[in-house]
């Protein structure tokens, strides 16, 4: 059966028109709200699956999703190819598909790898901004590839960054991050030649790295801490040691994602503590609507462990979608 004359036109848009569409900060305030209607049972979001390419670490996954306040139904597509950076291309690309929830017609098409950088980095901003001190402006990136750049971009919106240090494996690679991101921030943003430097005495520790072993130790992070755990995504990899999971107050963005697939959680805990979720102290929508204590303390070590939920990408698509319609923004097909 035919969709009809007006039946199915989807909206394809890409990084540049979500950028145009939607600013950081107003992405901040979206990761936001979704993430209080996760933790509130206003979404539906089956866990994250993927083909992985034999004998290669690449692979492509699917996150579908429903979101209900306002209602949201898609699917990402996402393939991760870490060595594609060296190719000149994104390790993350893909697209997210939005359906009508009253009719079921898919309705846009979205550039993949701009929604995943900003409403990643944008629900690390969520997470400092409820769990970090008060005044927490001592910023460390490990990492230097989109997530390290997005990340500088987020937190720089939610207050203000005294100092900043970068790290990463590749010296090059870090100082041309420093510059470019400093230029467009307006901060002097220093690189260290190690990770223990980067992090000594900071208040915020974001680790974005594409890392299969620890790259930081527990040790190396002083009282008071808060840090986000972003880069390993599959439950093989993992950036920090069992030391900092084990000391720290753990929160993490969906509690049945962390329990099947967060790293660092099943090498500190076992498969059975991390399936039974004794060590996490709560999602971050439990946090942001108060049902359960963040921070307790100044000297806590907090963490949030980032693994990446479809509610994010549809809140942001979302968004996007709607602006590009009022607008007349983005590029239409018709299927
Ligand atoms: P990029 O490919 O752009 O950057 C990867 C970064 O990791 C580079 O700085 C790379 O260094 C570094 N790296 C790779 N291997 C190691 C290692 N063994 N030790 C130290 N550094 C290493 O990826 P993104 O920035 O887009 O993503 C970063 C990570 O975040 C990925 O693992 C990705 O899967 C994950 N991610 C998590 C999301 C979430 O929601 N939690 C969402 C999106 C991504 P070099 O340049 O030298 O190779």
């Amino acid at each position: 059966m035919s969709h009809g004359e007006d039946g199915c036109e989807l909206l394809v848009l890409s990084g540049a028109d979500i950028r145009a569409l939607v600013s950081t900060a107003e992405c901040v305030e979206l990761i936001d709200a979704a993430m209080r209607t996760v933790s509130s049972g206003g979404a539906i979001l089956p866990l994250r699956n993927w083909v992985k390419i034999p004998g290669t670490t690449n692979l492509v996954g699917w996150m579908p999703g429903f979101l209900d306040a306002p209602p949201r139904i898609g699917v990402k597509l996402i393939g991760i190819f870490p060595e594609n950076p060296h190719r000149g291309l994104p390790s993350h690309c893909g697209i997210v598909t939005l359906f009508d929830p009253e009719l079921g017609l898919p309705r846009a098409v979205l550039d993949a790898a701009t929604i995943t950088s900003m409403r990643t980095a944008a629900a690390s901003a969520v997470a400092t901004r409820a769990l970090a001190r008060t005044g927490a402006g001592d910023l460390a990136i490990l990492g230097t590839g989109e997530q390290a750049e997005a990340h500088l971009h987020a937190l720089a919106v939610i207050g203000r960054l005294r100092r900043v240090r970068l790290w990463g494996r590749d010296p090059d690679k870090a100082r041309q991050l420093a510059q470019r991101t400093g230029a467009a921030l307006g901060l002097d943003i220093e690189v260290m030649a190690g990770v223990a430097q980067a992090v000594a005495g900071a208040d915020v520790i974001c680790t974005v790295t594409a890392a299969r072993e620890p790259i930081l130790r527990g040790e190396w992070v002083a009282p008071g801490t808060h840090v986000n755990l972003v880069g390993a995504s599959v439950v093989e990899a993992r950036e920090a040691d069992e030391a900092l999971v084990l000391r720290s107050a753990y929160f993490v963005d969906y509690r049945p994602s962390a329990a099947a697939q967060a790293g660092e959680l099943h090498a500190a805990v076992g498969p059975e503590g991390a399936r039974d979720g004794r060590h996490v102290r709560g999602e971050i929508g439990e946090v942001l609507s108060g049902r359960v204590p963040g921070r307790t303390h100044a000297d806590e070590v907090t963490v949030y462990k980032s693994l990446g939920i479809a509610a994010q990408d549809l809140a942001l698509a979302g968004a996007a979608y709607e602006r590009a319609r009022a607008l007349g923004r983005g590029t239409r097909a018709r299927l």
